[in-house]
C-alpha cells in the first residue's frame, strides 16, 4: 500500500490526516464518506467515468440524495420576484432524452450575472446538488453547484485533460465530485514509484504481468480511456483478492498445525439417551448433517464446519447432539451467542431439550447426565462465581454465554467443542480467544441463519466445510408477506387495525424500525448483515403525509414510532413496549418477558429480535422502512413470527417508489420463503461488489472493487498464488510489507470483513 498512508488512527473528520492536510471542513466532508487517511482517499476510486460528449442520464438519482449530472443547458430565464427583492433564475438541462429544471434565487445582482454567464444555452457542465421533488411531484435541482467542463486554467492542461474520460466520484453535497477529483490529484500527482509499496511480491507481478501499483492508481483516477481504467481495476481487484487469500492461506496453515482430540460417538451415551427422549424425529437433513459432524469430531484435526440453515430449520438440536458427543468423551462444549437475550434463550432451549439429562446431580436429574451453565455479563457476583466454578471443574458439560465467555477468568476443565452462533457477528480474535481455552485445539462449529450461496462460501470461507439444513421441520406455520406503501394513509391505517385485531385475538405483534431514536444511529453491531445493500437510498414519492416514522425524510426509529402508535392508533398505549440494544439488560429482559407473557403484546423494536428469539404467540410483524434492510435480514426477521400453531403475517412497509429497484427487491421477499434465493437476490443487487465489506461501519472497506461472483477467476488465481507463497514462506518473513497489509486487513479496529467471516 502507499507508504504515504501513515498510520490508521481512529480519528474523524477535522482531526483526521486528511483533515490536517486539506483543512477541517474538507476533512469533515471526507469523513462522511469514511475517508480519513491519505490512503483512503487514494483508494476512493471513481464510481464511473463519463466520456466527453456523453451526458449522464437525468433519470438516475433518488430524491433526497446527492446527485451529479453531466448535461447541456437548453433553456435559461431570469425574472424578478414580485417584490423585486431577488432574481429567480430558471434553467433547464438536458441529457438528450429527458430534461431537468434548475432553480436559483439570487439576492445579489452579481450572483445573477455570474449564473447568466455560466449557464449560457449550449454550455455543457457538471451539476451537483440534492435532488428534490417540487410541489407538483416533478424532480428538480435547487441551487446546484455548477462546474463547466473544459474550463481549465491553461491551454496545456486543457489539451491534456480534454481527451480524458471524466471520473465521477462518490461525493457529498458540499464536496462535489470535481473537488474530490482535485484532492485526489493533489495527492497522486507528486507520487513516484518509490512512494508506493506494492503488497504483491515482485515475482508475482512479473509472472501475472500486472501493472505497477502506482500505475494502477494513476490509471484508475486519470485514465486516457475506458480500457485503461479497466486494466487498472483488474490490477486493483487482484490486489484485494490476493491480500484476502493470503490472509486465508495463513490462517489455514496455522490451523493445520494444531491437533485436536478425537471425540468419537459413544454407544449408550448421552447422545443416544437424548435421541430416545426427543419428542420428534430428526429430519433427513438433520440426520445427514449430524453424521457429518459426528465424523468430524472423531478426527484428530480440529473440525471447522459451518452449519447453515433457515431460522427454525433445527440447527440448535443438531449442535446440541454434537455437544453431547463431546460430553460423552469427558469433554466440555461452549456455545457462544452474540447477545444476552440469545444466550439466555439458548440456555433455556437446551435445558428444555435435555430435560433430566441436563440436571445431573440435582434432584430428579439423570445420573448419567450433565449440567448446563450460563455465563453472561449481567450475572451477579454469586451466580457468576458458580458458573465459573462449574466450567473450571468440568461439572458443567455445556457452558452457554456471550462475550463474557471470552474473559481471562473463564477456564474449562477440558474444552472439546466450541459452537458459535451467528458466527459473522464475532471477530477472528474473539473466536480465537475461545479456542485457546482448550488444552488441545477444540473442534469448532459455526452456525448461521444467513444462507451463503455455495460460490461465496467456497471463495471466502476457504477450507471451512459447509453443511446445510434445507428443510424446515414439519408442523411449522407458513408466513405470508405483504408489501405496504408507506405513503398510502388508507393502507397504513389498515396495518394498525390489523395489529389491533391480532392483539385482541390474543396474538403479539412486532413493529421493527431500523433506528433506535432520531438521534441515535442504527445499532451497529446488531444490524450488521452480510448481505445488506450498501446505503440503500430512500426513494419516496412526493405528497407523503406525516406518519408513523416522522415523514418521508427521516428513517423510522423505535422511540418515535412507539410514541406515534400510542397517540395515533386505537391500540392501548400501555400495550406498546419498546426494545433495543441500548436498553439495560434488565430492561431488555423485562420488555421481552412482558411481550412473551402478553402483558405488553406490541413490541416496537430494532433488529435485536432478529435472530433466534422465540415467542410462539407472535403472529404479526410490521417492518418500517423495510428498504433499509437486506432481504436476508428481512427474511430472518420475519422468521420471528408464525413459530406457534397460528400462521404468521409480515407487513413490509416502505416508501420505495413502485417503479424503483428497491421496490422490486422487496417484491422478491413477498414472493418466496427460500432463504437461498433471497441471499442470491441480495448479491445480484450488489453492483460494486464488496458484499463482505463492512458498509455499515461507516469506514471504507478494504474490498472496494472485488466482486464475488463476477471476479471468481481473479479470486481463483489469487488463491493459487497466495497458497504457493505461503507454502514457501509461511510467516512472510521475506515479505514484510505484505504481512503489514494483511495485519491491517485482519486488525479488528479496522472493521474489515475478515473479522466477520
Ligand atoms: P434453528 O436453531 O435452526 O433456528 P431450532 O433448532 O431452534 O432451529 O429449531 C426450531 C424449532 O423446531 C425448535 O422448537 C425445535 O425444537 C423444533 N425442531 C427441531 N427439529 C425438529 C424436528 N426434526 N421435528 C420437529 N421439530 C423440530
Ligand atoms: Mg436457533
Amino acid at each position: 500500500m502507499a507508504r504515504v498512508s501513515g498510520h490508521k488512527a481512529k480519528v474523524v473528520g477535522a482531526r483526521s490526516p486528511l483533515g490536517k492536510r486539506f483543512g477541517e471542513k474538507t476533512g469533515v466532508e471526507l469523513a462522511k464518506m469514511g475517508l480519513e487517511t491519505i490512503e483512503d482517499l487514494l483508494r476512493h476510486y471513481p464510481r464511473r467515468y463519463v466520456k466527453r460528449g456523453d451526458y449522464t442520464s437525468l433519470d438516475g438519482g433518488v430524491p433526497g440524495e446527492p446527485v451529479t449530472y453531466v448535461a447541456e443547458v437548453v433553456e435559461f430565464h431570469k425574472r424578478y420576484a414580485r417584490n423585486r427583492s431577488m432574481q429567480i433564475i430558471s434553467a433547464t438541462i438536458s441529457d438528450g432524452t429527458s430534461t431537468l429544471p434548475l432553480t436559483f434565487f439570487a439576492r445579489q445582482a452579481y450572483l445573477a450575472q455570474h449564473l447568466e454567464r455560466q449557464l449560457k444555452v449550449g454550455t455543457v457542465a457538471m451539476f451537483a446538488g440534492t435532488l428534490k421533488r417540487g410541489i407538483n411531484g416533478q424532480r428538480e435541482l435547487t441551487h446546484p453547484e455548477v462546474e463547466p467542463l473544459d474550463s481549465w486554467e491553461d491551454e496545456e492542461t486543457a489539451r491534456r485533460e480534454a481527451a480524458r474520460p471524466i471520473p465521477i466520484y462518490g461525493a457529498t453535497t458540499k464536496l462535489q465530485t470535481w473537488k474530490v477529483r482535485k484532492l485526489v490529484r493533489t495527492l497522486l500527482d507528486p507520487l513516484t514509484e518509490a512512494d508506493v509499496l506494492d503488497p504483491v511480491p515482485a515475482e508475482i507481478v512479473r509472472r501475472r504481468r500486472l501493472l505497477s501499483e502506482l500505475e494502477a492508481l494513476r490509471l484508475v483516477h486519470t485514465p486516457e480511456d475506458e480500457q485503461e481504467a479497466q486494466r487498472a481495476k483488474a490490477r486493483l481487484r487482484y490486489d484485494e483478492a490476493f491480500l484476502l487469500q493470503t490472509a486465508l492461506a495463513r490462517r489455514r496453515a496455522d490451523l493445520a498445525a494444531f491437533e485436536a482430540r478425537p471425540r468419537p460417538a459413544v454407544e449408550g451415551g448421552l447422545v443416544d439417551a437424548f435421541d430416545a427422549q426427543l419428542p420428534f424425529t430428526l429430519t433427513d437433513g438433520q440426520r445427514a448433517v449430524a453424521a457429518e459432524i459426528g465424523a468430524d469430531l472423531d478426527a484428530g484435526a480440529p473440525m471447522q464446519r459451518l452449519l447453515q440453515g433457515e431460522v427454525g430449520s433445527g440447527k440448535t438440536v443438531v449442535a446440541l447432539r454434537a455437544m453431547l458427543q463431546v460430553v460423552d468423551n469427558g469433554g466440555q462444549a461452549a456455545l457462544l451467542a452474540p447477545t444476552e437475550v440469545l444466550a439466555q434463550q439458548h440456555a433455556r432451549t437446551i435445558a428444555n431439550l435435555l430435560g433430566p439429562l441436563g440436571e445431573a446431580g440435582m434432584l430428579g436429574g439423570a445420573t448419567e447426565g450433565t449440567r448446563v451453565a450460563l455465563l453472561t455479563g449481567s450475572l451477579n457476583a454469586a451466580a457468576r462465581k458458580k458458573a465459573l466454578l462449574q466450567a473450571a471443574s468440568g461439572e458443567a458439560g455445556i457452558v452457554v454465554g456471550t462475550h463474557a465467555l471470552l474473559g481471562d477468568q473463564v477456564q474449562f476443565a477440558d474444552l472439546g467443542l466450541v459452537v458459535i452462533d451467528e458466527q459473522h457477528r464475532f471477530g477472528v480474535e474473539q473466536r480465537d480467544a475461545l479456542r485457546t481455552k482448550g488444552t488441545t485445539m477444540p473442534h469448532q462449529l459455526y452456525m448461521t441463519a444467513t444462507p451463503i450461496p455455495r460460490s461465496v462460501a467456497m471463495t471466502f470461507f476457504g477450507d471451512v466445510e459447509v453443511s446445510t439444513l434445507r428443510e424446515i421441520p414439519a408442523g411449522r406455520s407458513p408466513i405470508t408477506t405483504h408489501l405496504v406503501p408507506a405513503w398510502n394513509p388508507r393502507w397504513m391505517e389498515r396495518v394498525w387495525s390489523k395489529v389491533a385485531e391480532e392483539v385482541d385475538g390474543g396474538g403479539r405483534a412486532y413493529v421493527v424500525a431500523p433506528r433506535i431514536s432520531s438521534t441515535l444511529e442504527e445499532e451497529g453491531a446488531d444490524v450488521y448483515d452480510l448481505f445488506a445493500p450498501e446505503g440503500t437510498p430512500k426513494k419516496r414519492p412526493a405528497g407523503t403525509p406525516e406518519t408513523v416514522d416522522g415523514g418521508p425524510d427521516s428513517t423510522a426509529n423505535v422511540e418515535d414510532a412507539a410514541a406515534w402508535l400510542r397517540r395515533h392508533t386505537t391500540l392501548d398505549p400501555a400495550a406498546i413496549g419498546i426494545m433495543h440494544g441500548r436498553l439495560a439488560t434488565e430492561e431488555k429482559d423485562a420488555a421481552m418477558a412482558a411481550f412473551a407473557a402478553g402483558e405488553v403484546p406490541v413490541l416496537v423494536s430494532t433488529t435485536v429480535i432478529e435472530v433466534g428469539v422465540d415467542v410462539p404467540e407472535a403472529t404479526m410483524m410490521v417492518v418500517l422502512d423495510a428498504d433499509r434492510f437486506g432481504l436476508s435480514q428481512l427474511h430472518q426477521l420475519r422468521g420471528r413470527v408464525g413459530r406457534g400453531s397460528k400462521p404468521g403475517t409480515c407487513l413490509v412497509v416502505s416508501w420505495a417508489d413502485p417503479a424503483s429497484e428497491t421496490h422490486e427487491r422487496l417484491t422478491v421477499l413477498a414472493e418466496t420463503l427460500d432463504g437461498f434465493r433471497l441471499a442470491e437476490a441480495d448479491l445480484e443487487q450488489r453492483r460494486e461488489g464488496d458484499i463482505l465489506g463492512a458498509a455499515q461501519s461507516g469506514r471504507a472497506s478494504s474490498l472496494r472493487l472485488l466482486r464475488v461472483i463476477a471476479d471468481a477467476d481473479i479470486i481463483e488465481r489469487a488463491r493459487a498464488d497466495a497458497r504457493e507463497l505461503i507454502s514457501e514462506d509461511p510467516n512472510l518473513v521475506h515479505h514484510p510489507e505484505l504481512l503489514t497489509a494483511i495485519t491491517q486487513l485482519v486488525d479488528p479496529d479496522h472493521e474489515e470483513f475478515l473479522d466477520r467471516v
